[in-house]
């Protein structure tokens, strides 16, 4: 697939890998469609995408509303006459251990920290990559879906919701790339290590020092390490229903 004048929704472009990979594609010639909840953030996102090299247009929409999901597809689609890829990359995180012990006193993760992590990180997933995949049926365009995993959904301490988000976003990956192959998508996912990001900034320093001095290559990844990948996974054609994994050589 080309990525000059292919159509790519990025959802959470406004900071991060999101933004990231944008500029990246942006800079192949792609037209981004951008998806986050800020808007300052998103007009400063699609600036930096226009000074790259690519057509960018921004689109608040929280990736968990089911109505937002879909009136923003169609927006994108009305705006850009159609779409070819799809990045999912909006998440978050609310680590916390399952049970914490404190002067003989259990504490339980709350329903809603786990609930949070889940509607954003998985049913986000799974939305957006609805709607769009239907879009495409719809107009009959052809492309790429992206899903962005992590090295956590092997099985992270401390995050059991973002862990089970994770897991469950590269077993869809694999379910979609069956499904959709007939209709000419093919669906693949990036599963990052420990990237420098705003997201990885807001961990405690020690808890990054620990965890920058396992990774066999002895630093974090680069924002732009995975914007690379994932412009070789829309220009290489046979790749789908995999996950690549792009962590330094760490394992947890
Ligand atoms: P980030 O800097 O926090 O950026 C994520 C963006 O998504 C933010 O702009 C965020 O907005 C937005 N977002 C959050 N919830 C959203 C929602 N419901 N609807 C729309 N947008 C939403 O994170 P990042 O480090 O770039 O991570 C991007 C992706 O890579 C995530 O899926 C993350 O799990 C994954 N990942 C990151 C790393 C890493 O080391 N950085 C490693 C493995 C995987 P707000 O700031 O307003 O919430």
């Amino acid at each position: 697939m080309q990525l000059k004048d292919s159509v790519i929704i990025v959802t959470g472009g406004g900071q991060g890998l999101g933004r990231a990979m944008a500029e990246y594609l942006a800079g192949r010639g792609a037209r981004l469609a951008l998806v986050d909840l800020d808007q300052q953030r998103l007009d400063e996102a699609v600036a930096a995408c226009k000074s790259a090299g690519g057509d960018a247009r921004s689109y608040i929409c929280n990736v968990a509303n089911e109505d937002q999901v879909s009136n923003m597809v169609s927006q994108v689609a009305g705006d850009f006459g159609t779409i070819n890829g799809l990045i999912n990359n909006a998440g978050i995180l609310r680590d916390g251990l399952l049970l914490k012990v404190r002067d003989g006193e259990i504490q339980k993760m709350p329903l809603n920290q786990w609930q949070s992590v889940i509607d954003v990180n998985l049913t986000g997933v799974f939305l957006c990559t609805r709607e769009v995949a239907a879009k495409m049926v719809e107009l009959q365009s052809k492309g790429l879906i992206i899903n962005i995993s992590s090295i956590s959904r092997a099985g992270n301490m401390g995050q059991s919701n973002y862990s089970a988000a994770k897991a469950g976003v590269a077993a869809m990956t694999v379910v979609w790339a069956k499904e959709l192959a007939r209709y000419g998508i093919r669906v693949a996912g990036i599963a990052p290590g420990f990237i420098e990001t705003e997201m990885t900034a807001s961990m405690k320093p020690e808890a990054l020092e620990k965890m920058t001095a396992g990774i066999p290559l002895r630093r974090m990844g680069k924002p732009e390490e995975i914007a690379h990948s994932a412009a070789y996974l829309f220009e290489n054609d046979y790749y789908s229903g995999r996950i690549l994994e792009l962590d330094g050589g760490l394992r947890l």
